[in-house]
């Protein structure tokens, strides 16, 4: 039996039913990982030796006390190249960062490695995780596992890859204005960002910090809720993250949705949706109302302005995150006498276009002259964003639209960077108000993967999963492999 494009859950049945071993899901990875990474892209640094240590130590465990074992066992994984794990180089998809090899492990990691988690390795990502598409990767661009000459949305682009291309049932990335569950929509996954503050961003290099999350890729909700359960909690050294308790998502999982109130926000169903895209998610809206959902209609007014907003906020936390790449501290140095000179040459060189643009976009709305009209600004439309989710969800329980107005688009099809900030018009007002959202396959447009959003309230993360968990158990969707896998299966 294979396991390669299968599921968490399904590995860590056969793990314990002696079906298969750590050794041969990890076995499998790689050899699922050699024949298509090469056309893919998805992993920038791989780390089988240590995989091998992990999967037969994973073994022990298993053995000793199955029982006691975590779900994620001796299961394979991939890391998003902007989350530390001690001396193994991460680059943050950055030349700057060439050559840094963390003296330490963020949480979220640590909890995976606590579990038995065995890392194959570091995926691909926009620089910095700053895009859609993964093309601002100083390395290389990954390829859509649908169509390799599309990509696979951004920034986690690697992580979303790799499991679509069946290297690995599930893996993590970051998601600041979309950087999951965009990803996971183009590459027809399931992704899901937690509530900001539940997972620690401790050992995350960071963009934006008030907007960033990390949370999981797999092929279905829930091995998401099960990965979300063993890196979700509060973690003192993140000041953000929440010290109240974590529910378990397990335990209403399979409530179902009859009698719960969905909220449909029209501002999210505007021009810039592609017809295929609007087609599934309506359908997908008509599944939901047939399962004992009522739909209502919510308007969100202010979604017109997220867009700006973001890019005010972000930036601006991204000038100031980035300032410590210096060539001093950290990755790469461009040798010079005089120290200025140094400074200028290893940023100038270090960085791609992407990320000086927003260095300097973030400067400038935070220099004196400029922070209030634009940075104060913002800051208030952001807490009328929120305020506005906040009176929807006195409605409704959940709101339903897609994840992105487009499926995955052609390599270099969005050169002008105000098309490619367009692509996260749907997720990134998600991000300022810090809520859940899942996204989940939902239909193909045109051969390709659509996926569809589901956001709860501040905290109600397990309730996100209850809903995109029956939605995907009435569908099927998340059955459907991409032709890299299906080749191998
Ligand atoms: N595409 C958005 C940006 O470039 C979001 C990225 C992210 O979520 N990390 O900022």
């Amino acid at each position: 039996m294979s396991f390669t494009g299968g599921t968490v859950a399904a590995s860590a049945a056969a793990l314990r039913e002696g079906g298969v071993s750590p050794q041969e899901l990890l076995a499998e990875a790689r050899a699922q990982f050699e024949r298509v990474d090469a056309e893919v892209g998805a992993v920038l640094t791989q780390t089988w030796e240590l995989a091998e240590r992990q999967a037969a130590d994973a073994q022990r465990r298993l053995r000793e006390d199955p029982g006691a074992a975590s779900p994620l066992c001796g299961i394979p994984v991939a890391l998003k190249d902007v989350l530390c794990l001690e001396g193994v180089a991460c680059t943050a998809g950055s030349r700057i960062l060439e050559g840094f090899h963390p003296p330490y492990t963020g949480t979220a990691v640590q909890r995976l490695l606590d579990a038995g988690a065995v890392v194959i390795g570091k995926t691909n990502c926009d620089e910095f995780a700053m895009g859609s598409s993964t093309e601002n990767s100083a390395y290389r661009p990954v390829r859509n596992p649908w169509d390799r000459s599309r990509v696979p949305g951004g920034s986690s682009g690697g992580s979303a890859a790799a499991v679509a291309a069946g290297m690995v049932p599930y893996s993590l990335g970051t998601d600041t204005g979309g950087s999951i569950r965009q990803p996971a929509a183009l590459c027809g996954v399931v992704g899901f960002k937690p509530t900001y503050g539940r997972v620690s961003r401790y050992g995350l290099i960071a963009f934006a910090s008030s907007l960033d999350q990390i949370g999981p890729f797999a092929h279905t909700v829930e091995d998401c809720a099960l990965v979300y359960s063993a890196i979700a909690g509060h973690d003192p050294r993140d000041s953000t993250s929440s010290p109240t308790a974590v529910e378990d998502p397990m335990e209403t999982l399979r409530g179902g949705i009859a009698g719960m109130r969905l909220g449909v926000p029209h501002e999210y169903f505007g021009e810039g949706l592609e017809p295929g895209v609007r087609r599934a998610v309506e359908e997908a809206l008509r599944v939901l109302e047939g399962m004992g959902a009522t739909l209502d209609e919510v308007s969100l007014p202010s979604t017109g302005a997220a867009l700006s907003t973001y890019y005010i906020i972000a930036p601006a936390e991204c000038s100031s995150n980035l300032a410590r790449y210096d060539g001093i501290r950290f990755g790469m140095r461009k040798e010079h006498d005089a120290l200025l000179q140094m400074y200028l040459d290893t940023r100038g060189c270090g960085f791609g276009a992407e990320v000086k643009r927003r260095i300097m976009l973030g400067t400038y709305a935070l220099s004196s002259g400029y922070y209030d009209a634009y940075y104060r600004k913002a800051q208030k439309v952001r807490t009328v964003i929120a305020e506005e989710f906040a009176a929807a969800f006195e409605r409704v329980d959940a709101l339903v639209c897609a994840t992105s107005p487009t499926v995955a688009f052609p390599l270099a099809a969005r050169e002008d960077p105000l098309s490619m900030y367009l692509c996260d018009v749907l997720t990134l007002p998600v991000n300022l108000a810090g809520l859940p959202g899942v996204s989940l396959p939902c239909g193909m447009a045109d051969g390709l993967p659509v996926g569809l959003q589901v956001i709860a309230p501040r905290f109600q993360d397990a309730r996100a999963l209850r809903v995109a968990h029956a939605y995907e158990q009435a569908t099927g969707w998340h059955r459907a492999r991409s032709p890299l896998v299906e080749a191998t299966a």
